[in-house]
């Protein structure tokens, strides 16, 4: 028999002071260096994932009008992204709910997302409401989220098991949302999605201990999960969250520009504590013991299987992108492309300037401004993929392994002060998957 701690005994050292809390990113530092690390070693493992999460939502409930004032309200946007309206009627009590799709966007402006409008929500920027109700009356208003007294992010796909490299086969240039611009043809540049062995699901493939009822971090806030999300199959699950806007920090959230519009990111963290040697032998380690399957970007065919150590597990690769010292006067100021900066026009957070660098708060770490300033005044390694003989340049990061590292050091830290709750889950997730057309027609 294999050997085991309840959850009570982790609890206990939790509060006592003597739990082993580590990050996966610490884990693979370990493991890097050969060191062996055993069950014994560790009683919980901290897990995160940033990434382009487009299975996001949001509920929303605050008061747009006096009671009496009108029946009810029929539509509604927020700096001009269509949000739905109910399911509540709140007949004439001039309150609204409504949901918002995080990957719709702004009538006005195809750059800004409803990604955009929950940070912004978040950040607590004022945000321009125009609705209309049954009779015809027309409101506009500015609130802020202190105006909003119910405000929840529902995730219906959040934290996929790691994802895709994508690339190009074709002899012509392809838009999609796995590009900021359209991807070279002739498998001349590689994008990829996923944190590889950080990955929460990476490090619980069962579900053996993160299930239904799990706390977790979104975006910062302690939130839950509360089943596995839309195509979520055995293979490569993902999970349903709810957690309160009211409570998320703007770093870890926002939108994305892609070559098909705004997408949006989240950032997911989840504990996982180490209660028989099966859980911690399912934990990952390094990245090169997880797969990275390269697809063709239209259809999404796998061409061959690659690892993610190839594009995290190396020394040679920058996890944060930086600009050169003092590279407004060396380099912008004087630039021939200055008012057009490729740079700062394709960065997909807008975290770019040529006058004050990379805003961190905003930047995804995705390399954009790395290969569109030809003057190289963004400096970071995204390293290549090495496939069948070839070696493809990685030319995008949809995923943003520093700010799933920055959520798992917060989410330790959390631990250890007692402020996260270590539990089990209530019961597994049930997973979802789409039947088969013969399937359907037995009636199964
Ligand atoms: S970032 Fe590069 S392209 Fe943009 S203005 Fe500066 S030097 Fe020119
Ligand atoms: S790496 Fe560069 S292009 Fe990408 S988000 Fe950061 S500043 Fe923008």
């Amino acid at each position: 028999m294999g050997k085991k701690r309840s959850i009570e005994e982790i609890k206990k050292k939790i509060s006592d002071g003597s739990a082993v809390i580590m990050t996966a990113q610490e884990l693979c530092q370990v493991a890097k260096t050969g060191k062996k690390i055993s069950f014994e070693d560790v009683d919980v493992v901290t897990t995160a994932t940033k990434g382009l999460m487009s299975g996001t939502s949001a509920i929303l409930a605050f008061r747009i009008g006096n009671p009496k004032e009108f029946v009810k309200v029929k539509s509604l946007s927020m700096n001009d992204i269509p949000c739905y309206v109910g399911p509540c009627p709140n007949e004439t009590l001039g309150l609204v709910d409504l949901i918002i799709y995080a990957t719709d966007t702004s009538t006005s402006n195809p750059d800004y997302g409803a990604g955009h409008l929950l940070r912004d929500l978040v950040a607590h920027k004022p945000v321009n409401v125009k609705a209309k109700t049954i009779e015809g009356i027309e409101i506009k208003k500015n609130l802020t989220i202190n105006d909003i007294y119910f405000a929840k992010m529902l995730g219906i796909r959040h934290g996929f098991k790691n994802y895709n490299a994508f690339i190009n086969p074709s002899e012509e240039p392809i838009k999609s949302i796995f590009t900021v611009m359209d991807m070279a043809p002739n498998l001349s540049e590689i994008s990829f999605c996923g944190v590889g062995a950080i990955n929460p699901l990476e490090n619980d493939p069962n579900f053996d201990v993160l299930g239904i009822g799990s706390p977790v971090l979104v975006n910062g806030a302690l939130g839950y999960i509360i089943g596995s999300g839309t195509r979520s199959s055995q293979e490569r699950p993902n999970l349903m969250t709810i957690a309160s806007l009211f409570d998320m920090k703007p770093e870890y959230m926002g939108g994305f520009k892609t070559a098909r519009g705004p997408e949006v990111i989240c950032t997911i963290a989840a504990a996982i504590p180490i209660l028989n040697e099966e859980v911690f032998n399912n934990l990952k380690m390094e990245d090169k013991n997880v797969a990275l399957n390269l697809v063709d970007i239209v259809g999404r065919k796998v061409i061959t299987t690659v690892d993610y150590g190839q594009v995290w597990g190396k020394k040679s690769i920058d996890l944060v992108i930086r600009t050169k010292d003092n590279f407004q006067k060396l380099h912008c100021e004087n630039c021939e492309m200055n008012s057009e900066c490729p740079a700062e026009k394709l960065c997909p957070t807008e975290a770019f300037s040529t006058k004050t660098g990379i805003n961190r708060l905003l930047c995804f770490n995705c390399g954009t401004c790395v290969w569109t300033c030809p003057k190289e005044v963004a400096e970071g390694r995204l390293g290549e993929i090495e496939w069948n003989g070839k070696i493809t340049p990685v030319r995008l990061r949809q995923s943003d392994r520093n700010g799933a590292i920055r959520l798992m050091n917060e989410l330790k830290v959390q631990i250890i002060r007692g402020y996260f709750p270590v539990t089990l889950p209530t019961s597994k997730p049930e997973i979802f998957t789409e039947k088969l057309e013969d399937e359907r027609e037995e009636g199964n």
